[in-house]
């Protein structure tokens, strides 16, 4: 907070008159307002699917745990927030899989299925809207998907919840800002 009032304060001692440092130091806090926590995790066009794709869904032997999005193959996805790497991995249901663990939002995001093992290793720290991997069909997967999960706590077993309010509301405000 200090730091951001001394950027507004030379940023308004730099401006030539008052009127523009005020435009300045309006425009600096309204950033700094509106910078998001969370950014949408597709770096693309996706398809949210069918009824089939949706949270709860039924599977053979138990329920869909998260919310697919199809995209084309390759496409990019980055980190939802600011968090720490808490597994990654590659098995037979989730294919290439990594997990990044939020302190601020006490979650862990999930993101299954990715075409190639995550660049990343657990601990690693990431920012948001750091590149996590690419849109893929490995594991257990028809359709080239993101299945993204929302789970309580650190790591990839705590309670599931719904993604598809949040992930909804952050493609709106991606679209907006185009
Ligand atoms: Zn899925």
């Amino acid at each position: 907070m200090q730091r951001r009032l001394l950027t507004v304060a030379a940023l308004v001692a730099l401006a030539p008159t008052f009127q523009a440092a005020g435009q300045v130091a309006e425009r600096v806090s309204e950033r700094a307002v509106a910078r998001p926590h969370a950014v949408f995790p597709v770096r693309g066009r996706v398809d949210w699917g069918e009824a089939d794709g949706r949270f709860g869904a039924a599977r053979s032997g138990h329920v869909h745990e998260g919310q697919d999005m199809f995209a084309r193959a390759g496409t990019p996805l980055v980190a939802i927030r600011d968090g720490r790497v808490v597994e990654v991995g590659d098995d037979g249901g989730r294919g290439n899989y990594v997990a990044i663990w939020s302190r601020e939002a006490r979650r862990t995001f999930v993101y299954l299925h990715m075409l190639r093992p995550a660049p990343l290793e657990p601990g690693d720290a990431v920012r948001m809207g750091q590149r996590v991997g690419r849109v893929g069909c490995t594991g257990s997967c028809w359709g080239n998907h993101l299945h993204f999960e929302i789970r309580s706590g650190g790591g990839t077993t705590g309670r599931a919840h719904d993604p598809l309010g949040l992930l909804k509301r952050l493609a709106a405000r991606r679209a907006a800002r185009r």
